[in-house]
C-alpha cells in the first residue's frame, strides 16, 4: 500500500509528525508532503522514521485550510496515495474531513491502532471523547486516517529519502494575518509529554508560581481548567477538555481540578494521571493512577523540592 502523510515542517520536525511518519511506514511505502522552508538537513530525519520520499511547496507563507487540502490531494495523486494520514491535532482536524471529501475516500478520525487488513480495513479509534474506542471499517479505495497524538511512539527504522520541490498554484490566501502573538517559549502543549495543570483550587493567578515552579522542575508544560482561563487566571491556549485542548501526555498533574466530565474529556487519554486536591470525594480521583488528598500549597513545594533532589542526584 502507497501512504501519504502530511505534516507541518517549520524549520524543525514535531514529535506527532515523526509519529505520523512512523505510523504511516508500518503501513506501507511513505510519501511525506509538507510546505514551508525547512532545509534539506532538517527533511533528512523523516528518513530515519521511515518516509522514502519527501515532497515540499517551498513558501514563506502561512497556507490555509483551502490551500493545505489542494497541497495534500495534488500530493495524494501524484504519489497514487492509498492511505493519507494526518495528525489529528488543531490543523490536522480542519483539512483531514475536507481531504477525504475531496478524495471521495472513507475517513477515520481519532485513530489509535494500525490498521487491520486481514479482512478488509479496519481501524480503532478513540470516540465519545475517549470514553469508547470504535472499530472502523473503510471500504472506499482511498482513506483518510486522522492519527491520535501521542499514539505511538516514533522510532528509528533507518532509510534513505529523496526530496522533491514542488511549485503548485494554490490559489489566492482568503486569510490576511495581521498581527502575530507568541505563545512563548516551551513545548506546546499538544506535543508535551508532561503536563503540570491546575484549576480553580489554586484560588487566584497570583497563586500560579508553584505550579510554575513544579513545572519547571519537572520540564512539564502548564494547563489549566476552563473557568481559570475564562477569568482571564491563565491564557486561553493552555485551557484543555471538551472545549480546549485534547491531549494525551505521559503524565499530567492536576492541581485543584475538581475532575467534571467535560474536563477529562480532554486529559482522559493520558498514560499516567496524577490528582491532587483537598476533596477525597473529587471527581477526578476515580480516573487517577496516583493521588494525594492535600492542600495544593502545602504540597507543591514539597512535592518541587523532591522533584529537584530526585533530578540533581539522576545527572
Ligand atoms: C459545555 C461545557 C463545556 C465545558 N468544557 C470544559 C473544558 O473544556 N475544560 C474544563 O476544564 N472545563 C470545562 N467545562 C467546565 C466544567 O464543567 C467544570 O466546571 C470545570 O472543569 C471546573 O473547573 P475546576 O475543576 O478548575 O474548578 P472547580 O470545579 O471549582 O474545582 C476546584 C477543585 O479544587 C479543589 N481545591 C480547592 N482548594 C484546593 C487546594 N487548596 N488544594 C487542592 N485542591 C483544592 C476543590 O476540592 C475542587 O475539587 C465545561 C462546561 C460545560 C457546560
Amino acid at each position: 500500500m502507497k501512504t501519504l502523510v502530511f505534516i507541518e515542517s517549520k524549520n524543525k520536525i514535531s514529535k506527532s509528525a515523526l509519529e505520523t511518519v512512523y505510523y504511516a511506514s508500518e503501513i506501507g511505502e511513505t510519501t511525506v508532503i509538507t510546505y514551508g522552508n525547512s532545509d534539506n538537513s532538517t527533511l533528512n530525519m523523516l528518513g530515519e522514521y521511515g518516509a522514502s520520499k519527501v515532497l515540499i511547496q517551498k513558501t514563506e507563507n502561512q497556507l490555509e485550510d483551502t490551500q493545505l487540502t489542494k497541497l495534500i490531494t495534488s500530493a495524494a495523486d501524484q504519489t497514487n496515495a492509498d492511505v493519507i494520514v494526518i495528525s489529528q491535532d488543531q490543523v490536522g482536524k480542519a483539512i483531514a474531513p475536507r481531504v477525504a471529501a475531496k478524495l471521495e475516500a472513507g475517513h477515520v478520525s481519532g485513530a489509535v491502532s494500525l490498521p487491520d487488513t486481514s479482512n478488509g480495513f479496519t481501524v480503532e479509534s478513540n470516540v465519545f471523547s475517549g470514553k469508547a474506542k470504535a472499530n472502523i471499517s473503510v471500504n472506499s479505495s482511498k482513506k483518510v486516517i486522522s492519527l491520535l497524538p501521542n499514539s505511538f511512539s516514533p522510532k528509528k527504522k533507518g532509510g534513505d529519502i529523496s526530496i522533491e520541490e514542488l511549485n503548485l498554484d494554490l490559489g489566492e490566501t482568503a486569510i490576511k494575518i495581521i498581527e502575530k502573538k507568541s505563545q512563548g517559549e516551551g513545548v506546546p502543549l499538544p506535543e508535551a509529554e508532561l503536563v503540570v495543570s491546575a484549576g480553580r483550587g489554586l484560588k487566584g493567578p497570583d497563586n500560579w508560581g508553584i505550579v510554575e515552579d513544579l513545572a519547571v522542575a519537572l520540564g512539564a508544560t502548564t494547563a489549566c481548567s476552563r473557568p481559570v482561563s475564562d477569568i482571564g487566571w491563565r491564557p486561553h491556549h493552555e485551557h484543555v477538555g471538551q472545549t480546549g485542548i485534547a491531549i494525551r501526555p505521559n503524565l499530567y498533574i492536576a492541581i485543584g481540578i475538581s475532575g467534571a466530565i467535560q474536563h477529562l474529556a480532554g486529559v482522559n487519554g493520558s498514560k499516567v494521571i496524577v490528582v491532587i486536591n483537598t476533596d477525597s470525594e473529587a471527581p477526578f480521583f476515580k480516573a487517577a493512577d496516583y493521588g494525594v488528598i492535600g492542600d495544593a500549597f502545602e504540597v507543591l513545594p514539597k512535592l518541587t523540592e523532591a522533584v529537584k533532589k530526585y533530578m540533581a542526584s539522576n545527572n
